[in-house]
């Protein structure tokens, strides 16, 4: 799934949403600024209203990282010309 703002894009990879149902639980617990938001068991919301509140923080990335693998979640900046954050 992907939802875009003005500045920033989210993408989070579906089979890594089923692969471990706890990824969205966990990204809904760290983002500080409520991007992800888990909706019943192990399914995830992107909050579009927040997305470009986004600060950069990278937990998500490291969350996704921990738990499934790189490349699972990606925080794209629409402002740099669609650089993702590494
Ligand atoms: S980088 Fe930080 S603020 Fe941005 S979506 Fe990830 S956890 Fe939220």
């Amino acid at each position: 799934m992907r939802t875009d703002g003005i500045f920033i894009g989210i993408e989070v990879d579906d089979e890594a949403l089923k692969s471990e149902p706890a990824l969205a639980r966990h990204l809904d617990a760290v983002c500080p600024v409520d991007i992800y938001k888990e909706v019943g068991d192990g399914h995830l919301e992107i909050v579009e209203r927040n997305v470009d509140e986004c600060v950069l923080c990278r937990l998500c990335l490291d969350v996704a990282h921990l738990e499934v693998g790189e490349d699972a979640v990606r925080v794209i900046k629409l402002y740099d010309g669609g650089a993702t954050l590494e």
